[in-house]
Parts: C-alpha cells; structure tokens; sequence
C-alpha cells in the first residue's frame, strides 16, 4: 500500500487481470486488449483476478452471481444442481479494496459475475434461468466502502472520448485532497 504522503505522479487504476495482461479466465483465455499501452502512459495499472485470487484455479468451472435473500454470492451449476460458494471472493476483494486504497480508478470486465460493474446476469436458485442484470461482487465491496474512484468498463474504452473521460476524470480524483 501507498499512502498519500506519498502520492506518486501517476494515478494508481486497478484493472482486471485478464484484460490484457494474463490468461485467468474460467477457460484459461485472455482478453485481447488494445488499450493497455495509451493507458500506461497515463496510469500506474496493477492487474488483479479476485476468482484466481480465491484459489478457483485456471481452468474452472464458469462461476454465475447468484442472490440468496437479499445478498450476492456466486456459484455454478454441477450435475444441474447450485453449488454456492458463500463469500469465496468477498474476502479477497475487500483484501484487494484495503492494500490498494490510495488508488483513483479502476478498469474492470463488463459482465463478469466478480468483476462486472452493472450488466452481470443474476440467479435465483434454484432456478436455473437468469432473471436480471446488476453489479458484480467488487462493486458491491466497492460501493459499500463509499471509494467513489471513477470506474469504466473495457467496452467503453473502445470510444476515444470515453478514454479521455476516464482518464481526465481519473487524474481529477488523484489530485483530490484525500
Ligand atoms: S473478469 Fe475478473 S475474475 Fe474474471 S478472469 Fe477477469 S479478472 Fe479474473
């Protein structure tokens, strides 16, 4: 962790893993991502994967957010019954939000049941068929620790004007008194 007395030039975004940078995902692909070198140029990025991270290993089973009375778990479906995996990511990514909380932004991959800022699909068990869209667990974590970092999605940093959104509002947050 850094600290504010020690604010470096370039903003701190935290970015996931498997945009780019190593092949995490459930089947062992990464995400081709174009974006990484105009993006080093104005950020330190560090890369994480909650699921990796949880110990789910590479490959897995493609884990889906479930909600169970009111609150976000993930999940997947074996032999087509629900196997729940209560607060398997929580703790690793509230780990992640406290050593890397001197950071002003974060990049993040649009429907991923960890990682998704709002088009995550959602289940109830034990229903089997998805009944919604919503926010992924980091974002949960995230929203509930009140961060307010700016965050985008690797999608819309395809658009330039959203880039160099990202980025001006990104190095607005940096400069904030903290
Ligand atoms: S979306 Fe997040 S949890 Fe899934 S592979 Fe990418 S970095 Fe890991």
């Amino acid at each position: 962790m850094i600290n504010n007395s020690n604010k470096q030039d370039k903003p701190l975004v935290l970015i996931s893993r498997c945009l780019g940078f190593k092949p995490c995902r459930y089947d062992g692909s990464i995400i081709e991502f174009n974006q990484l070198k105009e993006l080093k140029k104005s950020f330190i990025l560090k890369p994480i994967c909650p699921e990796v991270a949880a110990g789910l290993g590479v490959p897995r089973p493609p884990v889906k957010l479930v909600v169970l009375n009111n609150r976000k778990e993930v999940g997947y479906l074996f032999n087509n019954h629900w196997q729940i995996k209560p607060n398997i990511l929580r703790n690793v990514i509230r780990k992640y939000l406290r050593d890397y909380n001197n950071a002003g932004g974060m990049i993040l991959k649009e429907k991923s049941p960890s990682c998704g800022i709002k088009r995550c699909k959602y289940y109830k068990p034990p229903g089997r068929d998805f009944k919604g869209r919503t926010g992924g667990i980091l974002i949960e974590e995230y929203n509930r620790l009140n961060l307010g970092w700016p965050l985008i999605d690797e999608i819309s940093l395809q658009s330039n004007s959203s880039m160099e959104k990202f980025i001006a509002d990104v190095k607005k947050f940096h400069n904030k008194d903290r």
